[in-house]
């Protein structure tokens, strides 16, 4: 397949005439600026690599809005996951898939092409194991198979209630899991996806509260790939940690694990100055998730020391109450901006030019290092992987280089996506996901039997 761009944004910046070369086994061949259009390809206009979504609960898309109303005066995010619970409790692995399914086509059609899904849901209802131990995790693998978007799927460690280890609740007894199951969970996918290029499988520690970093010091040693944590999303998490373990989440993490540039820090909202520049230092990505942190409650990221400091960052759709690469690059600045009472608060201080395109360019490469990906992007021998924009969508005509990319993350009224190439196959054409309606039916049936509508 040959495509030609009139404007591409490669790694060395936004080039013209780009012809854009992809190789049977879905790869880029090649990538060339400044050339006349061949024969036969298709011409585009503006051509852009694909987001990452580094963090994701494909079920959570189940209940997306429905966690809107106050249901006691002191409603928190501790409300908020006891409904969460009650989904999860009911979910049957047919449905995990149709739900799954759905939120990737939506990823798809918002300009992601890559998902790390962190999973936790393993077990049939009561906490029993399914025939097949990684029957849920082999459906997600399923859904993203079916729509074509890359899957960078993390079967969770979940072993216990808190930091005190006491035993999970009723209602967390589908996610019981030890070093040892995981690891099974690990190889089974591994051994099934084998001849699959677009999946892949790292590995998920739920939180701190939830395992224990000494019991899973072997399974990290033996898994290869990346390592996901959520930490210090909530300040009472912060509190029971200091009270548990004398130390705050994040200073205990880099204190008792070798943590490097293959994990990923999710949320990572609540931290002092020293875990900042620690956490910054060790070369780990923070798993920002704008919207659902907005959404809970969480709290603002210190992102402007983060980045003072040279922390990496990339954004996660997680609870997929709304899935759009833009909006979380927009909300992310937006509550900076709140916070500090500045502009183009995300750039480092000293650094000019477009917030929207560093955004942009930080998140490509801190979701492709959380993803386990070694090449992303517009460039020969990466996953032929990109988003070709639709001029009608931006608020204005005409724009070039990255007026570009702010235009599409503060102005667009929709995902301003046309176009979308994964592995080398079209996924999404004019603004619709090739296989929509079955996918959407499928959807609407599952949601209607699961919340008994
Ligand atoms: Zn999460």
């Amino acid at each position: 397949m040959e495509l030609f761009a009139e404007q591409a944004l490669l790694p060395d910046g936004w080039r013209r005439n780009v012809r854009i070369t992809v190789s049977s086994d879905g790869r880029f061949d090649a990538i060339v600026p400044d050339s006349d259009m061949p024969a036969g390809a298709e011409r585009k206009a503006i051509v852009v690599p694909s987001q990452l979504s580094l963090h994701s609960h494909a079920f959570q898309r189940g209940m997306a809005g429905l966690a809107e109303s106050r249901q006691n005066p002191a409603d928190t995010f501790w409300t908020w996951r006891r409904l969460m619970y009650q989904l999860a409790h009911r979910i049957s692995p047919a449905q995990m898939q149709d739900i799954a399914s759905y939120l990737y086509m939506e990823m798809l059609t918002a300009g992601y092409t890559q998902v790390a899904e962190f999973h936790y849901l393993h077990h049939a209802s009561g906490g029993v194991a399914y025939g097949q131990v990684a029957e849920m995790s082999l459906r997600v693998g399923e859904a993203a198979h079916a729509v074509g978007i890359g899957l960078t799927l993390l079967p969770t460690l979940y072993e216990r209630g808190g930091f005190d280890g006491r035993p999970l609740q009723e209602a967390q007894e589908r996610f019981a899991t030890t070093p040892e199951l995981i690891g099974r969970i690990v190889s089974e996918t591994r051994s099934a996806w084998a001849g699959r290029p677009l999946l892949s499988v790292g590995l998920g520690l739920h939180s701190l509260r939830a395992v224990d970093l000494e019991a899973a010091s072997d399974l990290l040693v033996a898994q290869t790939g990346p390592v996901h944590i959520h930490v210090a999303e909530q300040q009472k998490e912060v509190e029971e940690c200091v009270a548990s373990v004398g130390a705050r989440p994040v200073e205990y993490l880099l204190s008792h694990a070798d943590v490097d540039e293959r994990w990923c820090l999710v949320h990572a909202t609540h931290l002092s100055s020293s875990e900042v520049a620690g956490m910054a230092r060790s070369g780990a990505v923070a798993g920002l998730c704008p919207i659902t942190e907005a959404n809970l409650g969480d709290g603002l990221f210190p992102l402007e020391s983060y980045v003072n400091d040279g922390g990496r960052f990339g954004i996660g759709s997680d609870s997929n109450v709304l899935v759009s690469p833009w909006e979380e690059l927009r909300t992310l600045e937006y509550g900076q901006r709140l916070f500090t009472q500045t502009r183009c608060a995300a750039l480092p201080a000293e650094t000019l030019g477009s917030t929207g395109g560093w955004l942009y360019r930080q998140a490509l490469d801190g979701g492709r290092r959380a993803c386990g990906l070694e090449a992303w992007g517009l460039v020969a021998g990466a996953r032929a992987d990109l988003c070709v924009l639709d001029e009608d969508l931006l608020p204005l005509p005409y724009l070039q280089d990255d007026a570009v990319l702010d235009a599409a993350i503060f102005g667009s009224r929709q995902p301003p996506v046309k176009n979308v190439l994964c592995g080398g196959q079209w996924r999404v054409r004019d603004g619709r996901h090739l296989n929509h309606d079955s996918v959407t039916a499928a959807f609407r049936r599952t949601v209607r039997t699961l919340l008994d509508l």
